[in-house]
């Protein structure tokens, strides 16, 4: 490969092919927010029907739910996001800059003032050193429900999904009565103020998780725990084929950990912007169920059928971010190729996950038998695979760096051959080796 991937060259590859946009960027666009164009919905929509196949469809163990994104802020009371779920911030007295206090340099989550201020840190919108006092900074979105404005009307813009399933772990339960142990997945938005939003779609305002809260008996959590991180590294490297080399586990150790899980993993990614967390896999113990028994009022217990014992189930908390996992397929995929003193970029994507499966051309557009053919060899592609694209624009070597830039495994040429024996050139997007076949084994 010539060079290392740097996070520019993923950022510019997703705005010139229509993968990802800036949020509103007609408007001189919207921080930490971002859009996705059609190549980008494509890849995300995939991705994300993976995840579904694998994680629910795939097993026996695991439904589904779809929470409502607005819930009763006791929710947030219980969940302890209300008191805590927030950010160090700090403010620049002469330019009234805003920032992380804690990204500033290498400073804990706690830092002071007085640490800022000994480590010489000027304000980096101004210059300056005039700081004002850290503050804790709530990242919830708060709005107001119904016609009127005050206190009794507050809620949020969840800032996880995984609320919107133990809230519904009692309903499920008295439904469908599943068997101990159990996961239920979600996959939505969910919405973090963040005070500095980078990284591009790494840290944004607006995000979509998929995460599962697996319930279990109080004593089998250990079990459970490696079984399910087994599963996370085989969906990571079977199913979003990223390499193995570039996934990496972290112990968090006790002292970083939330004060009630007694085991975390993170499962981090080499991104061009260092090795960060790609998901993440927690014990939290029966922390959840009890908040939510001492909020609501009401039992979490589930009843064993067997031995008619009733106690609050443990969890384990398998949690994906879409975008990093968007961002890990396409760092996985990226590569650039020198030939004849030409750079050609491929996103080497698998097949499961590329937007196109094959691109469809005639060789020469002012042919109207060749366009015919190729009409037809199209129309039954799309018929059989859906995601087929058609491309007579320019000649065909531009044709094909484009489609190797968005992915495109295969392409497909229809020229004057194909007219007599019914075979079709299929050049592969990353030996681009050309082989003939009939069109009617694609
Ligand atoms: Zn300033």
């Amino acid at each position: 490969m010539a060079r290392e991937t740097k996070l520019e060259d993923i950022v510019s590859l997703c705005k010139r092919r229509g993968f990802i946009f800036p949020g509103s960027d007609v408007y001189g666009g919207m921080a930490g927010t971002w859009d996705y164009g059609p190549l980008g919905v494509a890849l995300k929509k995939k991705i994300m029907n993976e995840w579904w196949k694998f994680w629910v469809e795939g097993r026996e163990d695991m439904f589904g739910v779809d929470a409502a994104i607005l819930m009763n802020p006791k929710t947030w009371v219980a969940s302890g996001h209300t008191a805590t779920f927030s950010d160090p911030l700090i403010e620049c007295v002469n330019c009234h800059g805003r920032f992380r206090a804690d990204k500033l340099g290498d400073f804990p989550a706690n830092v002071t003032k007085e640490q800022i201020v000994g480590a010489g840190i000027k304000c980096p919108t101004c210059g300056q050193m005039a700081w004002g006092a850290v503050r804790q900074f709530n990242m919830m979105f708060s709005t107001h429900v119904g016609p009127i404005v005050d206190d009794t009307s507050i809620a949020y813009l969840r800032p996880e999904t995984a609320q919107g399933i133990f809230t519904n772990y009692k309903n499920v339960v008295d439904t469908i009565y599943p068997n101990l142990p159990f996961g239920l997945a979600q996959q939505g938005k969910a919405f973090r103020n963040e005070i500095s939003p980078r990284d591009f779609v790494f840290r944004s305002r607006e995000f979509e998780q998929m995460e599962i809260e697996y319930f279990v008996r109080p004593d089998a959590w250990k079990e459970s725990f490696e079984s399910l991180l087994k599963d996370v590294h085989f969906f990571l490297e079977e199913k979003m084929k990223i390499s193995p080399e570039k996934i990496h586990e972290l112990e968090v150790p006790e002292e970083d950990r939330a004060h009630y899980s007694k085991r975390t993993v993170d499962v981090e990614f080499d991104y061009p912007i260092g090795r960060e967390e790609l998901m993440g896999i927690a014990y939290r113990t029966d922390f959840d169920l009890k908040n939510i028994e001492r909020e609501s009022g009401k039992k979490m217990e589930y009843r064993d059928k067997n031995t008619g014992e009733s106690f609050v189930p443990h969890v384990i908390e398998p949690s994906f971010g879409v975008e990093r996992l968007i961002m890990a397929v396409l760092c996985s995929s990226y590569s650039e190729e020198e030939k004849d003193g030409k750079t050609r970029v491929v996103l080497k994507l698998p097949e499961n996950l590329a937007p196109y499966r094959f691109c469809v051309s005639p060789l020469l557009k002012n042919k109207p038998e060749l366009v015919e053919k190729a009409r037809e060899v199209y129309n039954n592609l799309r018929e059989k695979y859906g995601n087929v694209t058609w491309d007579d624009s320019g000649n065909i070597g531009k044709r094909y760096l484009k489609q190797d830039e968005i992915g495109t495994p295969k392409c497909v040429v229809i020229d004057f051959d194909t007219l007599e024996d019914g075979t079709v050139t299929v050049r592969d997007r990353d030996t681009t080796e050309q082989i003939r076949v009939k069109s009617t084994e694609l």
